[in-house]
C-alpha cells in the first residue's frame, strides 16, 4: 500500500503494546481476549497483593499493640519486685504474661545493669530463645527490634522501662515486715522527691510465626479466589467477544459474497445492539445495491432498445430516401408525359373546337329528330366528351404540388372512370359503380386521388384482360364510426398469390410484360394515400379476383393530438410529430402505421392502445368482398 510522505502508518499511531497486538496476527476476538485477560490478571494481582499486605499490617498492628500493652503491664507490676529484687515473684509475673498469649514467646525483667531478675523461659522450655544482647540498653516504648532466627522465625522484642517515682522513704519503710534480709540498696532510697527513675526493663518477645502461617493461608485463599474471579471474567469476556465476533464474521463473509457479485445474500439482524444495527445497515446497503444494479441493467436494456430503434429509424430513412428517389424518377417521367399530354391536348383542342362549332351549326340547320340530326347530335355529344377528357388530361398533366381542398371522394373516382371508360368498354369490362351520395368531404388533392384510382382501375383492367371479360365494382361509403371514407375497388381478374401480394407496393415490382408495366403505380398510390393520412389495403384470391380498399379520414375526424398525449402514446412531442406538422388529415396512428408497415408490421404497436386508433373500426377486408358474387355480376 502506498503511503504519503510524512504520513504515519496506522499501527505506529497506536500505543506500543496495542501496536504489538495489532501486529500479532490475532483476530479481533483473540486480541480482545488477550487484552482483557492481561488487564484482569493485573487488577486481581494488585488487589490480592494490597489485600494480603493490608491484612498482615492490621493483624501485626493488633498483635504489637497487645504485646506492648503486656510489656507495659509487666513493667508496671515489676517495680516493687525490682526494688526488692524479688526474683521468684518477678519470674512468676513474667510466666503469667508469657502464658496469656500464644504469640508471646518469652517475658523477662532485668535490672538497671541488665541482670535478669525474672523470666518466663521455664514455662516455654520447648523453645530456644536467645535474649537480645542489647537488653541492657534503653529502647523506647515504640521501638521494636526484630531478629531473624535460623529457624526462619521472626521475633519482635518489646522493651519497656521499669520506673519508680523517687520518694524520700527509708529502707526499713520499704521492707516488708519480717524481711530484713532483702537486698535493698542505697540508691533506691535516695533522690529528689517526685523524680521518675528507671530501675530496670521489662522485655516481651513476640513470635510472628502465627501471623506468617495465617498469611500463607490467606494468600492461598486469595489466590484461589483470584483464579476463580479471573477465569470467570475471562469466560465472560470470551462469551462477549464471541457474541461480537460471530456476527462480524458473518458480515465479513457476506461482504466477500457481495464483492464477488452475489447480491442475494442478507445477514441475520437480531436485537437492537450496535452489531444488529450494523447488520441492518448492511442489509439496507444490499437492498440499495440491488436497486442500483437493476436500474443499471434497465438502463443498459433501454439503451439497447434505443440503439435498435434508432437503427430501424435509420434503415427506414434510408428506405424512404430510395422511395423518394424512385418517386422523383416517376415524377420526372410524369412531368415529361404531362408536357407531352398537355401539348397533344392543346393541339387537339383547336380542331375539336372547330368540329364542335360546325356540329352546332349543323344541328341548327337540320330538322330535329331526323336521322341526320341524330348523327350530328352524336358527334356533338362525343365532342363534349372529348373536350372533358382533354380538360381532365390537362388537369392531370399539370403536375402541381399537393393542393388540399375539401373534396367529394366520388369526384376523382368519376374523373378516373371518365378517362378509362372507353378502354374498359372496349375490353368487354363492365363497371359496377356503387358510390354513396352525400358523403362527408375529405381533405385531399383531387388530382392525386384521381391518379390513385386510375392506377387501381387500370390494374383491374389488366387483371381481367387475360380472362376475356369481367367486372370492376367500385364502392364508396362511410366507415361504421363515420370518421373514414372507404373506397372499395374489386375485380374479377386473375387475382394474386401471397408472394405477389407481399411485393406489390414495392417500387418497380411488376408482373406485367416489358413495356406494359413499370411497377410504380401502386407504390406511388400508397405514398399519395399515406400523405393524405389514409391507408391502402389489399385482399386477393388467386383466379377469383382482387379487392383494394382505400380509406381516408373525413374532414373533421379528430386528430390524435386533440385526444391523447402524443408523447405518451407515440414517444414524440406534438411539435415533433410529422402528422401534426403537416396537418394533412393525418392522425398519429396513421403516421405510425406508415412507419411500421415499412418495417413489415401492419399495425403500430404503440398505438394499439390509442383512443384514435381504436376509433378506426373498419371491417376486415374478407368481409367486404365475396369474389364469387362479383364474378356473376
Ligand atoms: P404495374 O401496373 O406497372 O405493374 P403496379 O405497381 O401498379 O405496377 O402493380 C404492381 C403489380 O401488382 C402488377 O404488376 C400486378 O402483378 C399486381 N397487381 C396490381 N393490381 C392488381 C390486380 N387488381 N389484380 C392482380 N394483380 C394486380
Amino acid at each position: 500500500m502506498a503511503t504519503f510522505p510524512g504520513a504515519k502508518s496506522r499501527d505506529s499511531r497506536l500505543p506500543f503494546w496495542l501496536g504489538l497486538l495489532a501486529r500479532s496476527g490475532l483476530g479481533i476476538q483473540g486480541r480482545f481476549l488477550l487484552l482483557v485477560a492481561a488487564v484482569i490478571t493485573a487488577i486481581v494481582l494488585a488487589f490480592s497483593w494490597f489485600f494480603v499486605h493490608r491484612e498482615r499490617a492490621i493483624i501485626e498492628t493488633e498483635l504489637f499493640k497487645r504485646a506492648r500493652s503486656l510489656a507495659s503491664n509487666l513493667a508496671f507490676n515489676s517495680t516493687l519486685g525490682v526494688l526488692t529484687r524479688d526474683t521468684s515473684g518477678l519470674s512468676e509475673l513474667a510466666s503469667g504474661i508469657a502464658r496469656s498469649e500464644d504469640d508471646i514467646v518469652y517475658a523477662m525483667i532485668v535490672d538497671k545493669d541488665g541482670t535478669i531478675l525474672g523470666h518466663s523461659l521455664s514455662a516455654r522450655v520447648d523453645q530456644v530463645i536467645e535474649i537480645p544482647d542489647d537488653v541492657t540498653g534503653f529502647v523506647s516504648d515504640a521501638d521494636m527490634q526484630s531478629q531473624k532466627e535460623e529457624s526462619q522465625e521472626y521475633l519482635v522484642h518489646f522493651i519497656m522501662p521499669v520506673e519508680r517515682v523517687k520518694q524520700d522513704i527509708s529502707r526499713e519503710e520499704l521492707l516488708l515486715p519480717g524481711d530484713e534480709t532483702s537486698n535493698l540498696s542505697g540508691p533506691y532510697t535516695q533522690g529528689k522527691e517526685g523524680e521518675i527513675e528507671e530501675i530496670g526493663k521489662a522485655v516481651v518477645g513476640v513470635s510472628l510465626l502465627g501471623i506468617q502461617s495465617m498469611m500463607a493461608q490467606l494468600k492461598l485463599i486469595v489466590a484461589i479466589l483470584a483464579a476463580i474471579i479471573g477465569s470467570a471474567s475471562i469466560f465472560a469476556v470470551y462469551g462477549m467477544a464471541r457474541a461480537v465476533a460471530i456476527p462480524i464474521k458473518r458480515l465479513v463473509a457476506a461482504t466477500e459474497k457481495v464483492a464477488a457479485g452475489d447480491l442475494s445474500h442478507m445477514v441475520e439482524a437480531k436485537g437492537r445492539d450496535e452489531v444488529a444495527e450494523l447488520a441492518h445497515s448492511f442489509n439496507h446497503m444490499i437492498l440499495d445495491l440491488r436497486k442500483y444494479h437493476e436500474e443499471v441493467e434497465d438502463y443498459s436494456r433501454t439503451l439497447e432498445e434505443k440503439v435498435s430503434e434508432r437503427t430501424i429509424d435509420l434503415e427506414e430513412a434510408n428506405k424512404s430516401l430510395k422511395e423518394t428517389q424512385a418517386q422523383l424518377i416517376q415524377a420526372s417521367k410524369m412531368a415529361a408525359m404531362g408536357q407531352f399530354g398537355a401539348g397533344v391536348a392543346h393541339e387537339l383542342n383547336q380542331p375539336l373546337a372547330g368540329i364542335s362549332g360546325y356540329t352546332d351549326l349543323l344541328l341548327l340547320k337540320l330538322q330535329e329528330e331526323t336521322p341526320e340530326w341524330r348523327y350530328a347530335k352524336k358527334v356533338e355529344d362525343q365532342c363534349v366528351r372529348m373536350t372533358k377528357i382533354i380538360s381532365n388530361l390537362r388537369t392531370f398533366a399539370r403536375q402541381s404540388k399537393f393542393e388540399y381542398a375539401e373534396t367529394d371522394i366520388n369526384q376523382p373516382i368519376d374523373d378516373a372512370l371518365m378517362l378509362l371508360g372507353e378502354q374498359l368498354r372496349s375490353h368487354s369490362i363492365k363497371v359496377k359503380r356503387d358510390l354513396a351520395s352525400n358523403l362527408p368531404k375529405v381533405l385531399a388533392d383531387a388530382n392525386q386521388l384521381e391518379q390513385v384510382f386510375l392506377n387501381l382501375f387500370s390494374n383491374a383492367k389488366d387483371a381481367i384482360d387475360p380472362r376475356g371479360s369481367g367486372v370492376i365494382t367500385i364502392t364508396s361509403r362511410q366507415s361504421p364510426q363515420a370518421d373514414f371514407i372507404e373506397v372499395l375497388v374489386s375485380d374479377s381478374g386473375t387475382g394474386m398469390d401471397t408472394a405477389t401480394i407481399n411485393d406489390i407496393f414495392n417500387p418497380f415490382f411488376t408482373t406485367k410484360d416489358v413495356g406494359k408495366g413499370t411497377g410504380l403505380g401502386l407504390s406511388i398510390s400508397l405514398g399519395i394515400i399515406e400523405d393524405h393520412g389514409g391507408q391502402i389495403e389489399v385482399h386477393s384470391v388467386k383466379d377469383k379476383g382482387t379487392l383494394f380498399r382505400v380509406s381516408l379520414p373525413v374532414l373533421n375526424a379528430p386528430r390524435c393530438w386533440e385526444l391523447v398525449n402524443c408523447l405518451e402514446v407515440c414517444g414524440v412531442e406534438k411539435e415533433d410529430c410529422s402528422a401534426y406538422k403537416n396537418q394533412k388529415g393525418h392522425t398519429c396512428w396513421q403516421e405510425m402505421a406508415k412507419r411500421h408497415r415499412r418495417k413489415g408490421d401492419p399495425h403500430p404497436p404503440h398505438c394499439k392502445e390509442c383512443k384514435v386508433f381504436k376509433r378506426k373500426v373498419l371491417a376486415p377486408l374478407e368481409e367486404c368482398w365475396n369474389p364469387d358474387e362479383v364474378a356473376v355480376v
